[in-house]
């Protein structure tokens, strides 16, 4: 015993078959499977700086600043100390530290502000590394990525606003814009009555003067959701004469006074608690048209599109923290005489796991490449219903796969100081917001049948591994003979998980070493599977797949 021990005087026993924690370690370099996925999808040249990301998301402090941010969770000062309305939401140092490392990188804006061939592939592996250590800082990050897009609509406010949205310089100051050195935007559609169907939305904007694209309005109603509410400014539905319209609202008003925007309260979530989402109000609250009057839905749909892809990688990152940690438990732990992980049943349930991770982050990072090929119509209807398809099935699945994970880890894992119970809380979110579960997979059955050239884009896609494996070729066939039927609303979800069955499958089969793509098709595609992780069938290589996902040799 030593002497420190010996003079605590109360050292009973010594710790022993405890993992070392999971620290220290390069997100990316760690990574086989999306070190090959940034490769293949276009973005090589960015491997050095994600591998630089990679390593400042492992280090311990960085680690530690995901565990304080959610800790210590943001708080919203409605008034000053005299009774003037401030409206500011204060947040633990540790959130302002994960900002500035991601908008440093450039996460935020990156493929928009630097476009270059695999700039949005690069963005979602670093989309997928970020979510693994702290998730709740993407929820403003992604808002400002899809905002761009939408805000071109309007050359005027994009020309003053995008290079503010664009530099790498996080300032939280909530200060206008013009005085700052960076830009955030969130956006407001969720009212009381009604978030999937936005048409129901009562928030009334009125023309100042004859109203029109770029003109101001007097925004006066509210929204239900509002997250990030200390963003520069806002894309904000609300019905005007002509209808439903989109209004760019700053949180300033270009005459240096704080915008109307009156926040209620801050929701208490479930997790994704670090970040701050709002009830707010707009007492006539400035605005400014962003397209045609009428055209709001449009237009914020076009944002979704972008948020929607992050959700899907998102789920995929955080699967694969949460394998990670359970590997990485596995791989340390013994129980009876044997490492965890080399316990044939725990090594049934980590490979189950493995498969899941790989088969949502190559999907995340291909439909991240039909977003860089924005001028090829082939990939524009690509990426038109594999988005909402893959956002339904990777967030759902994602949410039993935090539970199996944690399981991983026995009690452990279901200590915060783990880091499983955050990782647990978060999954939910991404399945509901941006379009819950069953308003995407309606839509992908909206772009199925609006779109005929995303049931051939879909085709091509799964004609490139046609002869791969028998077991996706017949898997395929069945999916061709469902969308000839004509599935109705009702089996919308079975159609759209099967369709991302098919679209990851033909991805592994092409690209993924074979014990991965075979255990894949064999317990996916071919009925090998039970209702639970860890179900593969006999003759698959385990210890192959296991490997592979490690974050660490042991
Ligand atoms: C943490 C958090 C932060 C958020 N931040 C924002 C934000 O910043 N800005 C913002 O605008 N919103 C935000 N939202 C709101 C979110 O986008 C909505 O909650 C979501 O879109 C669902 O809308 P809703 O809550 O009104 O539910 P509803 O629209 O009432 O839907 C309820 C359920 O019905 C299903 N459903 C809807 N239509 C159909 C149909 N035709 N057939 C079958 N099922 C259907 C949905 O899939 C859902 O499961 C946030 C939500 C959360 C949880």
């Amino acid at each position: 015993m030593s002497d420190d021990r010996a003079a605590a005087g109360f050292a009973t026993h010594e710790v022993m078959n405890q993992p070392p924690p999971l620290v220290d370690y390069d997100l990316f370099g760690s990574d086989r499977a999306l070190q090959e996925a940034v490769r293949r999808e276009g973005a090589d040249w960015a491997g050095p700086s994600l591998a630089g990301f990679g390593r400042a998301l492992g280090r311990a402090e960085t680690i530690e600043w995901g565990f304080q941010a959610n800790r210590n969770p943001p708080v919203l000062h409605r008034f000053d100390r005299y009774g003037q309305r401030r409206d500011a939401v204060e947040f633990h140092p540790a959130w302002h530290s994960l900002m500035a490392l991601a908008i440093g990188e450039g996460v935020h804006t990156g493929p928009w502000a630097e476009p270059r061939p695999g700039a949005h592939v690069a963005r979602a592996a670093q989309v997928y590394m970020q979510c693994q250590i702290e998730a709740g800082v993407q929820c403003p990050i992604t808002m400002t990525y899809g905002v761009v897009p939408a805000l071109r609509r309007q050359a005027d406010i994009a020309a003053e606003w995008l290079p503010r949205l664009f530099s790498r310089r996080y300032d939280p100051r909530l200060r206008p814009a013009a005085e700052k050195t960076g830009a955030l935007m969130g956006m407001g559609m969720t009212e009381k009555q009604g978030g999937s169907d936005l048409r129901t939305n009562t928030t009334r904007a009125e023309p100042v003067a004859s109203g029109g694209p770029g003109q101001p309005y007097r925004l006066t109603g509210h929204k239900w959701f509002f997250s990030a509410p200390m963003c520069d400014a806002f894309l904000v539905l609300a019905q005007a004469p002509k209808g439903i319209s989109c209004f760019f609202v700053p949180r300033w008003t270009p005459d240096g006074a704080l915008n109307a925007l009156r926040l209620q309260r801050l929701k208490d979530k479930l997790g994704n608690r670090s970040n701050a989402s709002s009830e707010v109000e707009f007492e006539r609250a400035l605005g400014f048209l962003v397209g045609e009057e009428g055209r709001g839905i449009a237009i914020i749909i076009e944002m979704a599109t972008y948020t929607r892809l992050d959700c899907a990688v998102a789920g995929a990152g955080l699967m694969r923290q949460a394998l990670a940690q359970a590997v990485h438990h596995a791989q340390h732990r013994t129980v009876f005489q044997r490492h965890l992980v080399d316990q044939p049943l725990m090594a049934n349930v980590l490979a189950d796991l493995a498969l899941e991770a790989e088969a949502a982050m190559v999907l995340g990072l291909r439909m991240a490449r039909a977003f860089d090929r924005q001028d090829d119509a082939g990939e524009t209807a690509f990426r038109r219903l594999a988005t909402p398809a893959a956002k339904y099935w990777v967030c759902k699945r994602s949410i039993s796969f935090a539970g199996e994970a944690m399981e991983v880890l026995g009690g452990n894992g279901y200590v915060e100081d783990s880091m499983m119970p955050r990782l647990y809380r978060e999954m939910p979110v991404n399945s509901i917001w941006e379009g819950s579960g069953n308003v995407m997979c309606l839509d992908v059955l909206r772009a199925l049948q609006r779109t005929p050239e995303a049931g051939e884009a879909l085709r091509a896609e799964l004609a490139a591994a046609k002869g791969g494996d028998p077991r996706l070729d017949r898997f395929a066939a069945s999916l061709e003979a469902s969308l000839q039927a004509r599935p109705d609303e009702a089996e919308a979800r079975r159609l759209a998980e099967r369709l991302v069955l098919a679209l990851q499958a033909s991805l592994l089969v092409r690209f993924a070493p074979a014990p991965v793509a075979d255990a894949f098709c064999t317990s996916r595609l071919d009925g090998g599977h039970g209702g639970a992780f860890g179900t593969l069938p006999r003759g698959l290589d385990l210890r192959a797949i296991v490997e592979r996902a490690a974050p660490a040799p042991a």
